[in-house]
C-alpha cells in the first residue's frame, strides 16, 4: 500500500468506524457463536500472494463482526466501561502513526516528555498529593504509564520487594536473599482483584487474603492484627495491596486506617484505583481517598472510567529511587549522553518499548477539559441511582451493595440459584449484557454503566428487559430453562437484533 492509497483507505476507515458506532444498536450485544466459529470460516493457512483490501474488509463484516461483544453497546453492562472517545482514538493513531518506540529519553524525547507531563496533570486533576508529582519542588515522586493494573501491581510488588530484601540484608549480610524472601508476607482483602494473588504467585512471596468488614471494606484493626501475629511468627509484612473502587461492588479499602498501620510495621502500601481513580477528578468523590498520602505508589485507568483506550493504566510512586532500583539493567546500547537530566521509562516497568500512549491521554484532556470529564463521570453517576431507584421501587429485588459510582449489584429476593437463572437467561437472550459477583455468599448482578453517552432510556430500557426476564424465570417458562444451564451466549436468536 502506497501513501495515496492509505489516504483513500484511511478515509474508509475512520467512516466504517463511525457508521460502525453510529448503528452499533443494530447488532447484537454479544455474539450468537460456539467456540471455535472463526476457524471453520478463515484459512488454515496464510496467504502467499497480497489480497485486495476490499475482500479483508468484506471478511472483517462477514467473518470478525459475528464474533465481537460489543462493549460499547448501550446494552452492555458488564465489566466495567471500556474507554472510548474519538479523542482518544484519533490520538491511538496517530502515536501508532509516528511509530516510534519510547524506552528512554534518546529514543524519543517528546514520547517520554509528554508522559511525564500529562502523568503531572492527572495527578493533580485526581487530587494526588505533591509528593507524587515528577514536577514538583523536593519531590522523589513521579508518573509513568504502565500496560494495565495487574502491571502496577505486579511492578509495585517487585519494588516494595527489592526494597525490602534491601533492608534485611543490610541487618542479616550472611542470609541469602531465598531466606529472607521466604520470611516475606504480602496482605490484600478478600475483594482484591485476583490479579495480587497472581503478582504474588510471580514474585515468589506468601500473600495473606483477608475478610473485610460487611460493607466489602478492608479495615485497619484486621490488618494490624494479622501483622502483629505474622511478625511474632518472625515473619516480615512487607507488602499491603488496597482498593478503591473493587471489582465485584465498587467498594472501598479504608486507607486513612491502613495507611498508619503499614507505616508502623514499614510495609508498602499499593493502591489500586483502576476503575474509580478517574472519578477522583470529581472533587465531590474524592471522600475515599482520605489517607492517600500514606501510600507508597497508586493507580487507576483512564482506559476504564476516562475514555481512553486500553492500554493505559497510570501508575505513581512516592519513591520513584525505589522503583527503579528493582527494575534497572544498563546495558551499553541502550546508554545516553542525557541518562543523568532526563527520565528513561524503560526503569521504570518491565517492557523495554513502549508506545506514545501519552499523545492518547493529552488529546483526551484537552479535547474535553476537566469540565467534560466531570460530567462524564457525574452522569454515570447519576445513571446508575437511577437504576438503583428502579430496583429498590420493586420489593421482589434488592440492592446488595451500597452503590458507588456507576456500578450497582443487585439480586431478585431468594436463591442464588434463581439468580443465576436469570442472569443466563438474560444474557442468553442477547438483549443486554451483564457479569455477576458473589458478595457476603449471595450471587449477586453487577449492572455498570458503560457507554459513553449512556441515556436515561438506556437504563429503563434495561431494567424493563430485567423486571419481563425475572418474571419469566420467577414464572419458570420451559423456553428459558432449557438454556439456563448452557453457556451464558448459547444463541436463542442468531443475527442482529433490535
Ligand atoms: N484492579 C481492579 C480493581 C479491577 O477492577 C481490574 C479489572 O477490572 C483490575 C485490577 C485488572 O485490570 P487490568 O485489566 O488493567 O490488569
Amino acid at each position: 500500500m502506497n501513501s495515496e492509497e492509505f489516504r483513500q483507505r484511511g478515509k474508509e476507515m475512520v467512516d466504517y468506524i463511525a457508521d460502525y458506532l453510529d448503528t452499533i444498536e443494530e447488532r447484537r450485544v454479544t455474539p450468537a457463536i460456539e467456540p471455535g466459529y472463526l476457524r471453520r470460516l478463515v484459512p488454515d493457512e496464510a496467504p502467499q500472494k497480497p489480497e485486495q483490501w476490499e475482500d479483508i474488509m468484506k471478511d472483517v463484516e462477514d467473518k470478525i463482526m459475528p464474533g465481537v461483544t460489543h462493549w460499547q453497546h448501550p446494552r452492555f453492562h458488564a465489566y466495567f466501561p471500556a474507554g472510548d472517545s474519538y479523542p482518544s482514538l484519533l490520538g491511538e493513531m496517530l502515536g501508532n502513526g509516528l511509530g516510534c518506540i519510547g524506552f528512554s529519553w534518546a529514543a524519543s524525547p517528546a514520547c517520554t516528555e509528554l508522559e511525564t507531563i500529562v502523568l503531572d496533570w492527572l495527578g493533580k486533576m485526581v487530587g494526588l498529593p505533591e509528593q507524587f508529582l515528577s514536577f514538583s519542588e523536593n519531590s522523589k515522586g513521579g508518573g509513568v504509564i504502565q500496560g494495565s493494573a495487574s502491571e502496577c501491581v505486579f511492578v509495585s510488588m517487585l519494588a516494595a520487594r527489592a526494597h525490602t530484601i534491601r533492608q534485611l540484608k543490610k541487618q542479616h549480610p550472611f542470609v541469602e536473599e531465598g531466606v529472607l524472601l521466604s520470611k516475606m508476607m504480602a496482605y490484600c482483602s478478600k475483594e482484591a482483584h485476583s490479579c495480587v494473588e497472581k503478582a504474588a504467585m510471580m514474585a515468589f512471596v506468601k500473600l495473606r487474603i483477608l475478610e473485610p468488614d460487611e460493607n466489602q471494606s478492608l479495615r485497619g484493626a484486621t490488618l494490624q492484627q494479622v501483622m502483629q501475629e505474622d511478625r511474632a511468627m518472625g515473619l516480615v509484612p512487607f507488602y499491603v495491596e488496597t482498593t478503591l473502587g473493587t471489582t465485584s461492588c465498587c467498594s472501598f479499602d479504608n486507607l486513612a486506617e491502613i495507611g498508619p498501620v503499614c507505616e508502623e510495621f514499614g510495609a508498602w502500601l499499593h493502591v489500586d484505583g483502576a476503575y474509580a481513580g478517574s472519578s477522583f477528578i470529581c472533587p465531590e468523590l474524592r471522600g475515599p481517598m482520605r489517607g492517600i498520602e500514606y501510600a507508597s505508589s497508586f493507580n487507576f485507568n483512564p482506559n476504564k472510567f476516562m475514555l481512553t483506550h486500553f492500554d493505559c493504566s497510570l501508575m505513581w510512586v512516592r519513591d520513584r529511587f525505589k522503583l527503579t532500583q528493582a527494575l534497572v539493567v544498563d546495558p551499553l546500547y541502550l546508554q545516553h549522553s542525557y541518562s543523568e537530566k532526563s527520565i528513561d521509562y524503560r526503569h521504570w516497568g518491565i517492557p523495554l518499548s513502549r508506545r506514545f500512549r501519552a499523545l492518547k491521554i493529552w488529546f483526551v484532556v484537552r479535547s474535553f477539559g476537566i469540565e467534560g470529564l466531570q460530567k462524564y463521570i457525574r452522569d454515570h453517576c447519576r445513571l446508575a441511582r437511577r437504576f438503583e431507584a428502579h430496583v429498590r421501587k420493586e420489593p421482589r429485588f434488592e440492592v446488595a451493595s451500597p452503590v458507588h459510582l456507576g456500578l450497582v449489584c443487585f439480586r431478585l429476593r431468594g436463591t442464588n440459584d434463581i439468580n443465576q437463572k436469570l442472569l443466563s437467561s438474560i444474557n442468553a437472550s442477547g438483549k443486554l449484557h451483564m457479569v455477576p459477583a458473589s458478595l457476603n455468599d449471595k450471587y449477586v448482578i453487577r449492572f455498570c454503566v458503560c457507554r459513553q453517552t449512556a441515556t436515561e432510556e438506556d437504563i429503563d430500557y434495561a431494567w424493563e428487559v430485567i423486571r419481563q426476564f425475572a418474571t419469566d424465570v420467577q414464572e419458570t417458562k420451559p423456553e428459558i430453562i432449557e438454556n439456563y444451564s448452557q453457556d451464558p451466549r448459547s444463541p436463542r436468536k442468531t443475527g442482529r437484533t433490535g
